[in-house]
């Protein structure tokens, strides 16, 4: 019998898997997560050759696009490993990875022999003191010497994801496009999410729209709407006299939901439909039942996947006003 496609309910084809391998993190950046977080038990989380089956039947199914992520992927043992082998998958046609760039300086070469052909990084200022206030860690300048590693490679993409804050770094909106656009990289500007409870700063206070940051930055770049499109949620713009273009994603502006092609695997074995609502299945239990006839163990695992995607809801509802309705951080989450 032939595998059955993976659409949801509302007739959106899901093709794309992120994957987060980890929950654990070298930093602890202020809209993420708290300085003291408790982190999964070994036993709670999946294995990588559990992750690499995961991932292997969802490409079986139709899977074309998988983004590694967590927590922190690159701080995972023998994260390589797992990456070769999901990578080397017949029918997989992109595996990428959201990175915080603290491992990059050493691991640039491999990721790119491992198969990754693209690689967004995370970096929200270009001030090595507030850089260690965001994070609560002070690794800027190994960062700044991972981007700079694997700007020497032949990467397809590489992107810059900055979480824009009022007050915190929003005075750094055009240093930052400027610095990517200059080393041949995209970049976007992100509002930031509700997901978890945090301490730091009051999200509302904070909050700045995707229209500001394209606002202020049509005051020193020509910007055109593109229509470019990468599966992600990012909307982005062309920018007169670079070939590298400007992003935003806007889960509060501009809900990006009908487009929605994803799905998440956090590292505790569930299956999230959606980043903004807590409809997930797990499918540790299912992994873990394994018998060893493998044709009826991948189809039992096809079947929760099914049952999985009957549970995606039409959108995600994001409110700043009240507190978090989702109480995962977004470490936990994959983001
Ligand atoms: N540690 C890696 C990194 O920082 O790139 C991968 C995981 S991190 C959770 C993925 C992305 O989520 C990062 O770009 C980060 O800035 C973003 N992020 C984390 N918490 C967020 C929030 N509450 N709202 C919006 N974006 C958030
Ligand atoms: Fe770690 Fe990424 Fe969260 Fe920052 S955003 S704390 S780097 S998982």
């Amino acid at each position: 019998m032939a595998t059955p496609a993976l659409i949801d309910p509302f007739g959106r084809k899901i093709d794309y898997l992120r994957i987060s391998v980890t929950d654990r993190c070298d930093f602890r950046c202020t809209y993420c997560m708290d300085e003291n977080v408790t982190f999964l038990a070994r036993e709670q989380i999946l294995s990588l050759e559990e992750i690499v089956y995961v991932a292997k039947t969802f490409i079986s199914m139709g899977t074309k696009r998988i983004r590694i992520t967590g927590g922190e992927p690159l701080v995972r043992k023998n994260i390589l490993w797992a990456i070769e082998q999901i990578a080397n998958t017949t029918g997989l046609e992109e595996l990428t990875i959201t990175t915080n760039g603290s491992q990059l300086y050493k691991m640039a070469q491999s990721l790119l022999d491992a198969g990754v052909s693209r690689i967004n990084i995370s970096l929200d200022t270009l001030k090595a003191e507030r850089f260690h206030r965001l994070t609560r860690r002070d690794k800027f300048q190994q960062v700044i010497e991972g981007i700079d590693a694997v700007s020497q490679l032949p990467f397809k993409r590489l992107k810059i994801n900055s979480v824009m804050l009022k007050q915190h770094n929003d005075d750094e909106l055009f240093d930052l496009a400027n610095f990517a656009l200059e080393r041949k990289m995209d970049i976007s500007f992100i509002e930031e999410m509700p997901l978890g409870m945090i301490t730091d700063h009051d999200r509302a206070a904070t909050y700045f729209s995707s229209d500001d940051v394209i606002e202020t930055l049509s005051q020193h770049y020509d910007l055109t709407p593109s229509n470019m499109t990468t599966s992600g949620p990012t909307n982005y713009y062309q920018v007169a006299g670079y070939d590298h273009k400007i992003g935003v994603i806007s889960p509060h502006s501009h809900n990006f939901c009908d487009a929605c092609n994803r799905v998440r695997l956090t590292v505790e074995g569930r299956l999230l439909l959606c980043l903004g609502n807590e409809h997930s299945k797990d499918l540790k239990t299912t992994i873990r039942q394994r018998t060893g006839d493998a044709a009826n163990d991948v189809a039992q695992l096809e079947s929760a996947i099914i049952e999985a995607l009957a549970l995606k809801p039409h959108k995600h509802h994001f409110t700043l006003d009240d507190a978090p309705q989702i109480l995962r951080f977004m470490s936990a989450t994959g983001g």
